[in-house]
């Protein structure tokens, strides 16, 4: 056993000095992973230095982006001639503190995305091999009062598939997500019992109307969900919701 052992720590020791030294392409890439948190760790800091570090590309899907030293260190890194792009959720520019307008006032390339949902990505890939993921938005609250994760994996493997997901984000090739939506989902599911429990919820499911502004929601709009107890109606069908003079509601598209 204790030879074992040995063994094992000299080939380890061989791949390190070997990895190390460079001379190890073909073994496989193990990924150097940091791990922060909010608010206690500074995590807008961390971004930042990395960002500061970027030598070609710095690519990003943030669902949320108001963070001003942040959207700062990227006109800097774009002014020195990296390649950045920004991925925003298609619903950002209508917060008042989003970094959108900012970014492309200052010439970063940005685009809007989103399909059936919302993009609600929280990523940033630097020079195709270190990915920055977590909870954490790119926003002063993310860093200040809330609980956040932030994660730096140093990887080309791990980045390979986030570059993917991001590629796809970028070109919009990515917007019919509805084709993902419950059947295929469902076949997937293995026993008959949630199958049966989610038909009946879909039977069973109403739509959310609001009296005062006469639109209707999916149950699960954020939308619908805000409506207050004394402004909210529900229907049991679409159909109810229009004959009732109700329009429907353009996020959520019930
Ligand atoms: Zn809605």
């Amino acid at each position: 056993m204790r030879k074992r052992v040995s063994i094992l720590l000299l080939a380890l020791s061989a791949i390190l000095i070997l990895s190390q030294a460079g001379f190890c392409p073909t073994s496989p890439e193990v990924p150097q992973v940091e791990v922060f948190f909010s608010p206690q760790d500074n995590c807008a800091r961390e971004i930042i230095s990395r960002i500061d570090d970027a030598k070609s590309s710095v690519y990003i899907a943030m669902y949320f982006f108001t963070s001003r030293p942040i959207a700062q260190a990227l006109v800097k890194a774009k002014d020195r001639g990296v390649d950045v792009k920004v991925c925003l959720d298609k619903e950002q520019p209508a917060y008042e503190y989003s970094k959108s307008e900012y970014l492309r006032n200052k010439e970063i390339n940005t685009r809007l995305v989103g399909g059936s949902g919302i993009m609600h990505h929280k990523f940033c890939v630097i020079d195709e091999h270190i990915v920055i993921t977590g909870s954490y938005n790119w926003t002063a609250r993310a860093d200040l009062e809330n609980d956040e994760s932030l994660v730096v994996i140093n990887s080309r493997e791990i980045v390979k598939k986030f570059l993917k997901e991001f590629n796809q984000l970028w070109q919009g090739v990515k917007i019919d997500t509805y084709k993902y939506k419950d059947k295929t989902r469902m076949e997937k599911v293995p026993t008959q019992d949630v199958i049966k429990s989610f038909t009946q919820e879909r039977k069973e499911s109403i739509y959310i109307g609001h009296k005062g502004t006469k639109k209707f929601h999916r149950p699960n709009c954020r939308f619908g969900k805000r409506i207050s107890e004394k402004n909210r109606i529900t229907f049991s069908s679409r159909k109810e919701a229009i004959n009732q003079g109700y329009i429907p509601c353009k996020v959520c598209k019930p």
